[in-house]
């Protein structure tokens, strides 16, 4: 008789398991079927999707080339229609039973005649194994007896034994293949959310944008749905595809109450739609409208807070939820949950921000408001003050108008700075810039300033090169920057004391410095300077006239001329004031 190719086809190396040696395993497994039962062939297959694949052969080597071909898995229903049973696992084929399964695993030849218990080669017998389910999970089939005859039965328990160890050892090899399988994905899928919570996608709608595909891709989901638990509760649903899902309230309700829960025992939870009580019918009808069989639905948060929702959706027919997809979404509420956290509280410090920003303009605009209607009166006030001083006065009443034209002009003085204020510190107003030359606005300064210094005893010195020191800018405010800060610098600095002024230019800079030997700045009120009232808590300071402003306005115009000021002083010793601007 000429040799013959054995009846179940396949390529061991066709099985892509990632362990080698569970295939090992099974290889000892084919090979014992064969030795001990005594059969020429035997071959274990496995289900793998809708084939069934060889992942072990035993038989002569050149055999091996005809079982390259994997069978459909279809191939299993009928051959259990028509086998004998055996066994639990044991079913037998007799010759004649087979022939219209042509192609996969039959060959083609006459039967041959044979005693009662004689083996025709058109026989077939093999051992179906099956999950805890049920469900077919692989065949291992034997062929060519030694003997030539049927197995006797101790040869058939025998290969019930083995079958039944070859079940367990497909079984546990599956089962490792798919944790594998799914602690890859799910590892993907939490690697892809630590990148959707960077910095770049801080945005909580960046966030819950970027993470539907690696939690559908990781974890073969038909869809996602994240709900944020806040008062504006933004939630997130899409299906598979990435079209937007629209859920009732009553859902949205569910992740409400489900979440706090969830995530105080840290517990995921499977929802079987139709079945589970924690859900209310209509929404299980909403779920059944969209197909969905099961959810896997986990709280998001970060310490005891919990502060989202999320749950994948499967098919009818879609794998049940395993061990390590349902700890990997555990793990992914706590990546989700940091994340929306620090996105969420970017956007409250936003929301707060743009609040003050509100605030301060509502003060300025206020500010000005005021200043310009108080401007009028004055200069009716101060109008008529001036026409009654040129009138010959009682000195009781003399005295009354000196403090009267005292208080106005020290109002104007107010007024004026409040006004200038608001328009320097006006992000709307905008600067006209023209070429302005530091030298001179520090020579017109000196000049105005000179005549109170020297009545106060006051030295004031000018140290300015030959060269010009051109910035581009807006000659008044230059001067109100110049101005305030030398008349400040006389001010408080007591008699006998001296003032410098001193302007040079440093690269691209334009440097000036303001110099006295006077009171000086405690280091807490050089903390307060520039903020707009602060006068500081020096006596001798207070005792000098001030409206608290001037340096406010010396920061805003700085800041408009994209220049620095900065100060360096000593209580009791000196101050002195350094203003860098760019020069044009
Ligand atoms: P003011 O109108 O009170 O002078 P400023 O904003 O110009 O307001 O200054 C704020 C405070 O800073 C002053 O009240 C004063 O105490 C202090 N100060 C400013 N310049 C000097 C200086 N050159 N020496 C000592 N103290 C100064």
């Amino acid at each position: 008789m000429q040799e013959q190719p054995p009846s179940r086809p396949g390529d061991p190396d066709r099985a892509g398991w990632s362990d080698s040696s569970a295939r090992a395993v099974l290889q000892l497994m084919a090979e014992s079927v064969g030795e001990m039962i005594g059969f020429e062939y035997s071959v274990l297959s496995v289900v793998m999707g809708d084939q069934l694949v060889t992942v072990a052969y035993y038989g002569p080597e050149e055999h091996r080339e005809y079982l390259s071909r994997p069978d459909p898995v279809s191939l299993i229903e009928p051959i259990m229609a028509r086998a004998e049973e055996w066994g639990p696992r044991l079913r037998y084929l007799p010759a004649g039973t087979t022939q219209d399964l042509e192609g996969h695993w039959v060959r083609f030849e006459q039967d041959e005649a044979v005693g009662p218990d004689g083996w025709n080669p058109m026989d077939a017998l093999l051992a179906i194994l099956r999950d805890d389910a049920g469900e077919v999970i692989g065949i291992i089939s034997v062929d060519k007896p030694v003997t030539g005859r049927l197995p006797d039965a101790r040869q058939r328990s025998l290969f019930e034994r083995y079958a039944a160890q070859a079940e367990r050892a497909v079984l546990t090899t599956i089962e490792r293949e798919q944790m594998v399988e799914q602690i890859a994905h799910a590892e993907a899928a939490r690697r892809m959310i630590r990148m959707a919570s960077r910095p770049a996608h801080v945005s909580l709608d960046a966030v819950l944008e970027h993470t539907h595909r690696p939690l559908v891709d990781g974890f073969q989901a038909g869809g996602s749905w994240l709900q944020v638990l806040d008062p504006r509760g933004v939630a997130y649903a899409r299906k598979g595809s990435g079209d937007m899902i629209v859920l009732s309230d009553e859902a949205v309700e569910v992740a409400h109450t489900l979440a706090p829960v969830l995530w105080a025992e840290q517990r995921a939870m499977i929802v079987e739609v139709g079945v589970s009580p924690e859900i209310p019918e209509s929404v299980h009808r909403e779920l059944e409208a969209m197909e969905v069989d099961t959810a896997l639905a986990v709280a998001l948060g970060a310490g005891p807070e919990c502060i989202g929702f999320l749950a994948l959706s499967r098919f009818v027919g879609d794998p049940p939820w395993s061990a390590v997809e349902i700890d990997s979404a555990i793990q992914i509420g706590h990546d989700l949950g940091a994340a929306l956290m620090t996105a969420r509280s970017l956007e409250r410090e936003r929301l707060a921000v743009s609040e003050l920003q509100q605030l301060d303009d509502y003060r300025s605009h206020l500010v000005a408001t005021l200043s310009h209607e108080l401007r009028t009166p004055l200069t009716v006030i101060a109008g008529n003050l001036e026409l009654l001083g040129a009138l010959d006065l009682d000195p009781t009443v003399a005295s009354h108008h000196q403090a009267m034209t005292r208080g106005a002009v020290r109002m104007q003085k107010v007024v004026d700075d409040l006004l200038l204020l608001a328009r320097v510190s006006d992000p709307g107003h905008p600067l006209e810039r023209i070429a302005v030359d530091v030298r001179d606005v520090v020579t017109d300064v000196a000049s105005l300033v000179d005549s109170a210094a020297e009545v106060k005893g006051v030295r004031l010195g000018v140290d300015l090169p030959a060269e010009p020191l051109t910035v581009a800018g807006d000659p008044t405010e230059i001067d109100r920057l110049v101005g305030n800060l030398v008349s400040n610098a006389v001010k408080y600095t007591p008699t006998g004391g001296g003032v410098h002024i001193s302007a040079d230019r440093h690269g691209d800079h334009v440097v000036l410095r303001v110099a006295d030997d006077g009171l000086g700045i405690s280091e807490e009120d050089q903390r307060g300077l520039f903020k707009a009232f602060f006068r500081t808590t020096n006596p001798d300071a207070l005792r000098e006239q001030g409206t608290g402003l001037g340096l406010t306005i010396v920061a805003s115009i700085v800041e408009r001329h994209d220049g620095k000021v900065d100060v360096a002083s000593r209580l009791g010793e000196g101050t002195t004031f350094t203003v860098t601007l760019p020069a044009a």
